[in-house]
């Protein structure tokens, strides 16, 4: 048994972070971009090694939520077109502009911001107009606002309109008739602006709609949970021939005996129904495994699963290993990741929280070192 070299440490394969993004451009109609999404540091897998695997995977793109995560990206990959699509204020408008990102432009009066901005640097600076065809979020939701709004962007000269776009709200129910009035709304304006502004970038849909509707790939798709192999859909990535990329790992610190009436944790929120043997794991809500799976998750050490048993702490964590137990201290244990033939998805975690995987991933702390590994060409998931 090799000993853990960390507490605590999320692996992330990039390897499968490539071939993601490869089995995703493929599946492109008609030539259509895909633009890798690494906001939140690559939701919470390390955004520039995981945009370095998905631009040598097929991604011409990267996008960003924040001025901040342009900027950093801007450090690494000096000639990518970065789109940076959420909100900005005045400053964060110009470290995002200094990063040389595209950026979004909702009302007009934050294309004038846009535009002043670029009367200082003496260059048309490139926008995207945003349609809110149903999100409720950024975007004007009027059509006729809409074209006043690429007009403006496109006369002025302070300004290039480099592309047109929107959000889905459902892409990712697939039940949901939304999502086509949303495509509907936006395949129509799409139209007027194929002609109007042939040089515009039409882009539309997150992974969820890269996956479902190849009518919503238009020139560019946003993929972010698919390229870390995570299922947009919540249901098992393997399905979709997408491999996670992440594992969460902490190793078996002690093992003790337990009998019957012994309690693990704040609060005595498990007391051992029988003599048993406890893992003691150095992670904890620190790391972001959150409380709410005290008494509620499994863990993989050996290669078998074991419940994780009483209250989650900031640092710590308990396992019940059973009555008679082989498993030593030093001994990997995988919260999230393979382990023989058993996997713990992110997708299961999630579920246990009542949340979704995106949630899981961003929500490990800082406290977790990410180490980036390229692991074989298994299309399994399993190293
Ligand atoms: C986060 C985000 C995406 C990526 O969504 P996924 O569901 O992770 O693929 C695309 N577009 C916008 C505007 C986003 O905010």
């Amino acid at each position: 048994m090799t000993r853990a070299q960390w507490r605590a440490a999320a692996i992330v394969d990039v390897g499968a972070v490539e071939r993601n993004c490869a089995r995703l451009a493929e599946e492109l109609r008609d030539g259509a971009s895909l633009c890798a999404v690494v906001k939140a540091d690559g939701y919470g897998h390390g955004a520039v090694e995981c945009a370095r695997a998905a631009l040598t995977g097929g991604a011409s793109w990267l996008a960003v939520a924040a001025a901040d995560e342009a900027a950093e990206l801007r450090a690494s990959f000096p000639d990518v077109r970065l789109l940076t699509m959420g909100a900005l204020t005045e400053s964060e408008l110009a470290v995002a502009l200094d990063a040389g990102s595209d950026v979004a432009a909702w009302r007009p009066a934050h294309a004038d911001l846009v535009a002043a901005q670029g009367a200082e640097r003496g260059v048309g600076l490139r926008v995207h107009v945003k349609y809110d065809t149903g999100m409720g979020r950024l975007g004007e939701r009027d059509p006729d606002a809409v074209l006043r709004l690429l007009d403006k962007v496109a006369t002025d000269e302070r300004l290039e309109l480099a592309g047109f776009w929107t959000h889905f709200a459902t892409a990712d129910e697939l039940d949901s008739t939304f999502f086509d009035r949303q495509l509907e709304r936006f395949t129509t304006l799409a139209e007027r602006v194929r002609t109007d502004h042939p040089d515009a970038l039409i882009h539309a849909a997150n992974s969820a709609a890269t996956l479902r509707d190849p009518a919503a790939h238009f020139d560019m798709v946003r993929c972010g949970v698919a390229i870390y192999g995570l299922d947009p859909f919540q249901g098992d990535p393997l399905d979709r021939r997408l491999e996670p990329a992440l594992e969460l790992r902490s190793y078996v610190a002690d093992v003790k005996r337990f009998g019957q009436g012994d309690s693990a944790g704040y609060g005595q929120r498990w007391q051992a129904p029988a003599d048993t043997c406890v893992g003691v794991l150095p992670i904890g809500y620190g790391d972001g495994v959150r409380r709410e799976l005290t008494n509620n998750a499994e863990v993989l050490v050996e290669g078998y699963r074991y419940p994780l048993v009483g209250t989650v702490s900031m640092d710590n964590v308990t396992i019940d290993l059973g009555p008679q137990t082989d498993i030593a201290p030093g001994a990997t244990a995988t919260l999230i990741g393979a382990q023989a033939d058993d996997r713990i998805l992110c997708e299961e975690v999630a579920r246990r929280l009542d949340t979704i995987n995106y949630e899981v991933t961003c929500g490990i702390s800082s406290r977790v070192p990410r180490v980036h590994v390229k692991a074989g060409t298994s299309s399994t998931g399993r190293p």
